[in-house]
C-alpha cells in the first residue's frame, strides 16, 4: 500500500466509497452500493460505454460460460425481465433464439454439448433453413437450439445503473483518471488528472482491462487479469430480411452472426488474442476470417464491410468472475467479466454490494468462493 505525500494543498472531496470505471461492471456495482454509500463513480473517458461495455454482442445466453457466470446470469434473468419501476423506458431483453451449427466433423462436440448442456434442444438444418433461408445446404450435418436466450439493450441497462447512481446522491465523475491511489487514516484516496481527489473507505476495481494496472497504482497485489481482443463487423444481407432470425454460429464457436438493428447483421470470428489493455482495433485479418467463415456457412457474399469494431474481453486466470475483497482492507474487485459482463451485470453488482457492507449474499452464497478474488493471492503476490 502506498502512502502518497499530503501538501495540504489538495483538494479531497469525501464519499462513502470509490468506484474506479464507469463500464458495466462499475455502474452495477456503483449503483447498488449508492442505495446505502454515498459513492463516487471515476471514469477515464468522456464517456461511461467508451470501452468494452459499448462493443459488445448484446446477447444473453444462459448456459453461457463458467459455473460462476452461469449463476449470476441466472440470478440476473429476473431484473432483465421486471427491472424497477423507472429504471427504463424500453425491455432490456428481447427473445432471439441460439442456433449451434455441426458442420460433419463438429457432430461429436454437438452431441456433447447436448448430453451436458440443459435447454439445448435438437433442430434439423432444415427447419434452421426455414427459419434464416440463407444457410448454405450442406453445411450443417446437425444442429442445435438454445429458445432461452435473449437481445439484450445494453445502452438502456447501462444507462439505467447510472441513473440509479444519480437518483440516490452518487455522483457520476467523468474524464477522471485515477492516475494515483493510495490509503492514508483508513481511507482510500484517488487523485485524477485535474488534481481532484477523492477520498472514501471502501473502493472498488471495476476498470475492465485496466484492473490490474489499477490495483499496481495502489500497491495492491494484481489478478494476472488478461484483456482478449473480439473482432465485430455489420454487413447487409439484403435481399434477406433478418430480423426475425436467431443468432447463428458454429459449434467450435470459430465465428458467430446475429441482427443487428433489425437489418443487418453482426458478424464475429469469436477471436481471442492477447492484447494489452487498450483503444481496441479491429485487425484487417480477423475481419476477413470473419467474413470468410460466414461466407461458407450463409449464402450471403459480403462485398462491403459497413462497420468493424474491436473490443477486450478480460478474463482472470481460470475465466471465473473476479468479485469481493482483495487481501488489502477496503480494496474490492469486480472485474474478470470476460464475455458475460453484461449478462450477469444485475446480480454481479448485488453480489459485490453484498460483500462491501458484510451482508448475507442470499441466493448468491454459493458462489462466493468461485468468484473471491484472493483465490489468485498465491499465483500472482
Ligand atoms: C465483441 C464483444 C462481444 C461481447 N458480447 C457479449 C455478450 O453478448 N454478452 C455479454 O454479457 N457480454 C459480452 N461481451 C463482454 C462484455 O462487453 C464485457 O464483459 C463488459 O462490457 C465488461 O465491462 P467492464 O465494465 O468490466 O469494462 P469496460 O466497459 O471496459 O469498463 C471499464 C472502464 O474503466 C475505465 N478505467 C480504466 N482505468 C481507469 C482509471 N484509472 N480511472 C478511471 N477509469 C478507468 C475505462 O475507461 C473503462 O470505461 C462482449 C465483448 C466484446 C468485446
Amino acid at each position: 500500500m502506498r502512502a502518497a505525500p499530503h501538501d495540504g494543498r489538495m483538494d479531497i472531496q469525501a464519499f462513502d466509497a470509490l468506484v474506479i470505471g464507469a463500464g458495466i461492471g462499475g455502474a452495477t456495482a456503483a449503483a447498488h452500493l449508492a442505495t446505502t454509500r454515498r459513492t463516487a463513480l471515476l471514469e477515464a473517458e468522456e464517456s461511461a460505454g467508451y470501452h468494452t461495455t459499448g462493443r459488445s454482442a448484446a446477447i444473453w445466453i444462459l448456459n453461457y460460460g463458467t459455473p460462476d457466470a452461469q449463476v449470476l446470469t441466472a440470478a440476473s434473468g429476473s431484473f432483465f425481465r421486471n427491472p424497477p419501476p423507472g429504471f427504463a423506458d424500453v425491455p432490456l431483453m428481447t427473445p432471439r433464439p441460439v442456433v449451434h451449427l455441426a458442420p460433419p466433423e463438429q457432430v461429436p462436440a454437438l452431441e456433447a454439448m447436448m448430453a451436458g448442456g440443459e435447454e439445448i434442444e435438437p433442430i434439423t438444418p432444415e427447419a434452421v433453413r426455414a427459419m434464416a433461408p440463407a444457410l448454405r445446404p450442406g453445411y450443417a450435418a446437425a444442429a442445435a437450439i438454445q429458445r432461452n436466450a435473449f437481445d439484450m439493450d445494453v445502452a438502456a441497462l447501462h444507462a439505467g445503473f447510472l441513473r440509479t447512481v444519480r437518483a440516490a446522491g452518487g455522483v457520476l465523475a467523468l474524464r477522471q483518471r485515477a492516475g494515483r491511489i493510495w490509503q492514508e487514516a483508513g481511507r482510500w484516496h484517488a487523485e485524477t488528472g485535474d488534481g481532484t481527489v477523492f477520498a472514501a473507505p471502501v473502493l472498488v476495481n471495476a476498470a475492465g482491462a485496466w484492473g490490474d494496472e489499477v490495483a499496481r497504482i495502489a500497491g495492491v497485489a494484481p489478478l494476472g487479469l488478461q484483456p482478449k481482443r473480439r473482432t465485430a463487423l455489420i454487413v447487409d444481407p439484403a435481399p434477406h430480411d433478418v430480423s426475425a432470425w436467431p443468432l447463428l454460429g458454429d459449434v467450435a464457436h470459430t465465428w458467430y452472426a446475429r441482427p443487428e438493428a433489425r437489418a443487418k447483421l453482426m458478424v464475429s470470428p469469436a477471436d481471442e488474442t492477447d492484447s494489452d489493455p487498450c483503444d481496441a482495433q479491429p485487425d484487417e485479418l480477423d475481419v476477413a476470417v470473419a467474413a470468410d467463415r460466414f461466407e461458407q456457412a450463409l449464402d450471403i457474399p459480403v462485398r462491403r464491410v459497413e462497420h468493424r469494431w474491436a473490443g477486450l474481453r478480460t478474463f482472470t486466470p481460470d475465466r471465473g468472475l473476479a468479485i469481493g475483497p482483495s487481501g488489502t482492507p477496503g480494496f474490492f474487485w469486480n472485474c474478470g467479466q470476460g464475455g458475460y459482463g453484461i449478462q450477469t451485470a444485475p446480480a454481479a453488482g448485488q453480489l459485490l454490494a453484498a460483500l462491501v457492507n458484510e451482508e448475507d449474499p442470499e441466493g448468491l452464497r454459493d458462489i462466493v468462493p468461485l468468484v473471491d478474488p484472493r483465490r489468485f493471492a498465491k499465483e500472482f503476490a
